[in-house]
């Protein structure tokens, strides 16, 4: 049995390894060789901390686990992130505990190597301007990522908390692109790709200010009441997402549907498009949406990705319960 620690899986755990990873799992998560279990999530009435399981089995990655944990509002004052989690990960021949995992950084590298992989398959190959909806700990994961893409030009981004762009704007400088600071409309106006990741409860994008062709990874809403998009710039747009269950219950896509403008029937799981039975995006004027409502099995991938990893260069600790 394994331990694979926080800082063993940012040794070892690079956006490549992350990208390969989610893109397989998305894969076999449409071949139905892989399914996510229900999700759990509790209010413990302690802390006030948001408590719970993802999980589900790989058959093709024969990667079977858990990622526990939730988000504690208080720990940011005791000089630790709020949110925390950590894997576990089982032999599917035998139900033997195989790793425990620390699943805060890989809980990032995962959710931009979801985005990424939405942007490798459906935003337009000559996108040149990258928008960034939200500016706070993901953001920065999905700026990297994302940027790995396609060759970008600049990068203009808006922020509900403006002094948070700051951070976001040295990244972006330490990869070499241009970072402008505006608003929303003129966000809309200029971007080819947009990824928004925020915990807003309301519509910041709307339909009107989107050009045509703009890929869109909506990456923040992953509860239910949680908004950034437009419900009628969902209706309008070409729709995929990681499960389409998620989707449509706690996903981006929860609105539009409630409101009766989709129906689940015209939501696709993207990987459709990277097991080649779908094909994507089909012309240059389609705005294409990715909701990324966030799986277990993505966590799954990441934390046996990082263990082979971290076993392979003989740094994981090895210990027999
Ligand atoms: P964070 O607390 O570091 O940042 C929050 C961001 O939301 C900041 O940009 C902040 O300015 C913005 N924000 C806060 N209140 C807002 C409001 N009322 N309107 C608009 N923007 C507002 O959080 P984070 O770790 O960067 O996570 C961002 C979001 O992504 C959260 O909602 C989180 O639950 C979600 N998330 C999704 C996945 C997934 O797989 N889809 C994975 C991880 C996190």
């Amino acid at each position: 049995m394994y331990i694979v620690t926080e800082q063993m899986c940012q040794d070892v755990i690079g956006r490549d390894d992350a990208f390969t990873a989610i893109e397989e799992v998305f894969g076999a998560m449409a071949r139905k060789d892989a399914y996510n279990f229900p999700v759990i999530r509790e209010a413990i009435g302690h802390a006030d901390a948001l408590y719970g399981f993802k999980s589900g089995f790989d058959k093709a990655g024969l990667t079977l686990g858990l990622k526990s944990g939730g988000y504690w509002p208080g720990n940011m004052d005791k000089g630790l992130t709020n949110h925390q989690s950590t894997v576990f990960l089982f032999n599917p021949d035998t139900g033997q505990l195989q790793a425990l995992v620390g699943g805060n950084y890989l809980t990032a590298v995962r959710t931009a190597a979801a985005s990424a992989v939405s942007i490798a398959h459906l935003a337009r190959k000559d996108s040149k301007v990258l928008g960034m909806v939200g500016a706070g700990h993901q953001a920065g994961f999905q700026l990297r990522a994302a940027a790995e893409q396609r060759d970008f030009e600049k990068v203009v981004a808006w922020n509900y908390h403006p002094e948070m762009l700051d951070k976001l704007g040295a990244i972006a400088a330490e990869i070499g692109l241009p970072f402008e600071s505006v608003e929303r409309e003129q966000l809309g106006a200029q971007a080819d790709v947009i990824i928004s990741i925020t915990s807003a409860h309301d519509a910041l994008m709307m339909k009107e200010w989107i050009k045509p062709g703009t890929h869109i990874a909506c990456m923040g809403t992953d509860t239910v009441g949680k908004q950034e998009m437009d419900p009628q710039l969902i209706a309008s747009a070409t729709v995929f997402t990681d499960e389409i269950a998620q989707s449509i219950s706690l996903g981006e896509t929860q609105h539009a549907v409630a409101a009766g403008l989709i129906t689940q029937d015209q939501i696709t799981s993207i990987g459709h498009v990277i097991n080649g039975t779908h094909s994507g995006r089909s012309s240059d004027d389609e705005i294409t949406v990715f909701d990324g409502t966030g799986v277990g099995l993505q966590d799954l991938a990441v934390a046996a990705a990082a263990t082979r990893l971290a076993v392979e260069k003989g740094i994981a600790q090895d210990i027999s319960l």
